[in-house]
């Protein structure tokens, strides 16, 4: 498609667009009492106008029923959890038994890693990407310490090449090929949280079965962005958070993926707790762990029903829409943006480098830029004129336009918020 960067162009793509009318369905911040333009659906989705009925109902079930509320709630609490796993199964591309969702992401990790990250003789190493997102190293290093390794030598950084932003597929074969038998775990975020790449997970979780490896993914940027197909890549196990394309509010449960061939083992390493056992007998109070035959086998405990309301409320939105028509949109919406940037960037001469890989398979939603010689101050320009991106150090914006909430004339007014605010920042430099 030809794009053009007007006004009129970017109505017609509104127009065009099957999902313009969930834009509505989700309540934007104002700026200067105007909408905003919201581009950090990558750090927190906007709020579902549907979350607050859910949440609603599970205060009004509260005052009303209290204890009762576990069996006689609208959506009972003893269960409810449970309700979340076939929407998502859908999202992530995995069976239903293969979903649960409890805790927050990192928690998670840690707590899978007590069965996937079982060091052993001369394989006790992990492989990751470097600069991979700040929680994640934090939680290899005390995995390896834990385990009584040096995490300068049991974590092996894939590297990029310099002068490169992103990872190349033959880097990442090499690495996992040089580690070999050493490796116990990969464990990477499936897409890179700074620059918006996409791994091939795929041919890299056979890569580390291949030599032996359990293979894990991070997907806090994966959920709700990319296709996924968790269980037909054979990937072991997953977990993402629910905060940020999943839009189910700020620091909430995290969703888990667990493949089918580890359910039902009483063998398995894994700590426990009684939302882990069967829920036949579970509140008999017997005191053998009989774990569920599925996912729920990590749960622990009994699951914060607060937290789990709006996330249900955003599934549902999901699985009206699915992830298909998202991916569609997003593809589009993306290319536009990116359209804009390079039309922007030529008229005022301004230096921006899209950071992110130009490919639709190695992208999702997020288009990250790095502002030569234009930098902080630009950024906050944008804030105060309602764009709300984020800003990383030492000079990159993310712009994330998600598919269910953003339109393509909020495209193009923010190249021309964007342009204002290079030509006002180069008046003042020559005044
Ligand atoms: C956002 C993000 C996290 C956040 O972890 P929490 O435990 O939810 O605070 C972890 N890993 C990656 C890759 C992220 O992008």
């Amino acid at each position: 498609m030809q794009f053009k960067n007007t006004r009129e162009f970017a109505q017609k793509l509104d127009q065009q667009d099957i999902l313009r009318t969930y834009r509505d369905q989700f309540i934007f911040p104002k700026v200067n009492g105007e909408q905003v333009i919201y581009f950090t659906g990558n750090s927190l989705g906007l709020q579902p106008k549907s979350a607050q009925k859910y949440v609603d109902e599970v205060m009004n079930d509260w005052a009303e029923l209290a204890v009762e509320g576990h069996f006689y709630a609208k959506k009972p609490w003893w269960d409810y959890h449970e309700r979340l796993a076939q929407p998502l199964s859908k999202i992530v591309g995995a069976k239903p038994s293969e979903i649960t969702v409890m805790n927050t992401l990192t928690v998670n990790l840690h707590l899978l890693m007590v069965s996937f990250y079982r060091p052993q003789g001369k394989r006790y190493k992990i492989i990751c990407e470097e600069k991979a997102f700040p929680s994640d190293q934090y939680m290899l290093q005390s995995q390896v310490r834990f385990h009584g390794y040096d995490p300068k030598d049991a974590i092996v950084e894939i590297k990029k090449r310099e002068g490169e932003h992103n990872f190349r597929i033959e880097d990442i074969l090499a690495t996992i090929q040089e580690v070999g038998e050493e490796c116990a775990l990969l464990l990477i975020g499936g897409v890179n949280y700074y620059t918006g790449q996409v791994f091939d997970m795929k041919t890299i979780t056979k890569a580390g079965h291949d030599v032996g490896a359990f293979v894990g993914w991070d997907l806090a940027h994966g959920a709700g962005n990319i296709k996924l197909k968790l269980h037909e890549w054979d990937v072991d196990f997953a977990s993402w958070c629910s905060y940020k394309y999943m839009n189910s509010g700020p620091g909430n449960a995290s969703g888990c993926y667990v493949h089918e061939r580890f359910h039902n083992q009483k063998d398995i390493p894994r700590f426990e707790g009684w939302w882990g056992t069967s829920r036949e007998t579970r509140f008999l109070m017997k005191p053998e762990f009989e774990p569920m035959p599925n996912a729920d086998a990590w749960q622990l405990s009994n699951a914060p029903i607060l937290a789990m309301a709006p996330y249900l409320a955003s599934l549902e939105l999901f699985d009206e829409v699915g992830m298909d028509a998202l991916i569609e949109k997003r593809n589009l919406i993306v290319s536009y943006l990116e359209f804009v940037l390079k039309e922007i960037d030529a008229e005022v001469e301004s230096t921006f480098e899209i950071i992110t890989p130009s490919s639709p398979e190695e992208r999702g939603t997020q288009l990250s830029v790095f502002l030569h010689g234009e930098g902080r101050k630009l950024f906050e320009y944008l804030m105060k004129k309602g764009v709300i991106t984020d800003w990383r150090e030492p000079n990159v914006i993310r712009l994330a336009p998600a598919p269910f909430y953003c339109s393509f004339e909020d495209m193009y007014q923010f190249g021309q918020i964007l342009k204002q605010g290079i030509l006002e920042k180069a008046n003042q430099l020559s005044n």
